[in-house]
């Protein structure tokens, strides 16, 4: 069906160049940039200015194009987090060719996974990461050359000796592509149920998940990401700002010390990152030493965000050396199609509990899910999405698997909409626990259990018992220095929830929440820790 009343449609008015071309897209605007610093690593202060983030990828790409690399090939990168990656990237894409990243951290089952799924005939590498995996990089055909990033040995080219000098950046023009179909990136989506999928973004994809329209606002100089370039939520928020001229801080390990430290120390005005660093912000007592002013919006993605932590965020502004946050704001977003709403693009304003509208050129609908029927404001249902942001497709999975009859993809969340069109995610739908017939969102018994002073992490799953199905239950790490027991969190959620979403399952104290580099609960390793 091509129209609906219950279709939510973000603004139709998309504006992109009709070269359609993602690395002249981004070379046009670097071009444009004051001699500035566009990339600071937070934690050794080490730069790199825009004039030579734009030389370095310039001379890489015309090293590359020299070496072989052209349309039609995938060039991966595996390198820990450095100034050199992103540039890297841009210069693979300039060749025409596609780019697909593997994490250092992702550990040897899924990089042989990936590898076997993209089969890249290029390997840009760091020292560390090939010192990490050498023996499994060599042992796939598929891969022609490897290149590292520094310096080179017998079966590896260093990208240094292939750069002899400076190239012209003024006349440099990009390789033509078929920006619609020709493919920019491979990303993976998150895989916390099953290995990661391929997902292929094509240049038109990557231009459209960079547009920088929602962060236009002039004093939002500095923006802070964890740097997680493998990923579509820094890789993309990461373009947005380079269009802009903006500088962007990054950091080593994604732990909150380095983050508010990064703040402290850059200047930060804006800061991307996910809901665990903004429950830390509601309660950590170190945050009060750090000078946090120069912030004024956090953004939060990946997953839900509970409106009284942001409340509590807020009310902490008082206490000495706590930033005036403006707003926190929430986005809703996928590997698959990129930002598929914020509250930056919020009519009414930000709402709480609420991650926005729906984003420029897409389309949202949110359908019954044994009618598969779209419905109205406040019911619940699976959001699904159509539009240009929408990737060309899983490697090797018929699309029929994941787009309904009318051509939406289906995203897997459960979420609703209200009267103004403002969204809220629920939970997805894998995760839902049946207790008795009722459906329980892990989430919401998540986020009142961090709401709780004796908390510091919580994460709940279902444990399969006799007639009911699953019973909630919780994993919990406490906050350091609190003696919270298993009865007062039983009691305490008691009060909370509907006799339905009980903790009947009861709750384990844990060291350590299993968390993927992204924030989000491991929650496959909590049931098997129930076993
Ligand atoms: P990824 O592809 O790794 O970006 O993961 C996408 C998934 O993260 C979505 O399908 C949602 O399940 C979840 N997610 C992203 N943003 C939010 C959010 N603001 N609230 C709740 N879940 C989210």
């Amino acid at each position: 069906m091509f129209t609906d009343d219950n279709f939510v449609f973000g603004d139709q008015n998309v504006q992109v160049p009709a070269h359609l071309n993602f690395g002249k897209f981004i070379l046009d605007r670097l071009r444009l940039q004051k001699d500035e610093v566009a990339l600071e690593l937070g934690d050794t202060r080490e730069k790199l200015t825009y004039k030579e983030f734009t030389q370095y990828a310039v001379n890489m790409s015309t090293a590359l194009t020299k070496l072989g690399v052209g349309r039609g090939d995938i060039v991966a990168v595996g390198s820990e987090k450095r100034n050199e990656f992103v540039p890297t990237v841009l210069a693979i894409v300039f060749t025409g060719a596609t780019y697909t990243p593997y994490d250092l951290k992702s550990g040897r089952a899924v990089l042989k996974h990936k590898i076997g799924l993209t089969k890249p005939k290029y390997f840009i590498c760091s020292k560390l990461f090939w010192n990490t995996y050498s023996d499994i990089l060599k042992s796939f055909d598929c891969i022609e050359k490897f290149v590292t990033l520094d310096e080179g040995t017998e079966s590896v080219i260093s990208i240094r000796t292939l750069i002899t000098n400076d190239a012209d950046v003024s006349k440099f023009e990009p390789v033509q592509v078929q920006g619609q179909s020709d493919i920019a990136f491979i990303l993976y989506s998150s895989g916390t149920t099953g290995m990661p999928k391929g997902v292929q973004l094509t240049h038109l994809n990557c231009i459209l998940n960079s547009l920088p329209d929602d962060f236009t606002d002039e004093s939002l100089k500095t923006a802070f990401l964890f740097g997680e370039w493998y990923h579509n939520y820094d890789t993309f928020m990461t373009y947005k700002f380079l269009c802009l001229g903006r500088k962007i801080v990054y950091v080593n390990e994604a732990e909150p010390i380095s983050f508010i430290k990064s703040v402290h120390d850059c200047d930060v005005n804006i800061a991307f990152i996910v809901p665990s660093f903004v429950c830390y912000l509601s309660k950590a007592k170190e945050a009060e030493k750090y000078n946090l002013h120069s912030l004024k919006i956090i953004y939060s993605r990946s997953s839900p965000l509970h409106n009284k932590t942001i409340q509590k965020v807020k009310s902490r502004r008082f206490i000495v050396g706590f930033p005036k946050v403006k707003n926190i704001l929430q986005g809703y977003g996928m590997t698959e199609a990129g930002e598929l709403t914020s509250e930056s693009w919020g009519t009414k304003g930000p709402k709480s509990g609420s991650v926005g509208m729906a984003s420029p050129g897409i389309t949202l609908k949110v359908v019954d899910l044994e009618t598969r029927k779209t419905v109205g404001p406040n019911q619940r249902g699976e959001i699904c999405l159509r539009g240009p942001v929408l990737m060309k497709g899983y490697i090797g999975v018929p699309p029929s698997n994941y787009l309904d009859e009318d051509g939406f993809f289906k995203t897997g969340d459960l979420g609703y909409f209200d009267e103004d069109r403002y969204f809220y995610i629920v939970e997805r739908l894998k995760e839902i626990i049946v207790y008795d017939g009722y459906k329980v969102a892990p989430l919401e018994l998540e986020t009142i259990l961090q709401l709780h002073p004796g908390v510091r992490e919580a994460g709940v799953v279902g444990k399969p018992v006799k007639v009911y199905g699953e019973e909630p239950t919780a994993f919990v790490v406490k906050q350091p220095g609190v003696n919270v027991t298993e009865k007062e969190l039983l009691d305490y959620v008691a009060e909370e929830v509907p006799p339905f979403m009980q903790l009947r399952g009861g709750v384990r104290f844990i060291e350590e929440m299993p968390r993927n580099p992204r924030g989000k609960i491991i929650r496959q390793r909590l049931r098997e820790m129930l076993k």
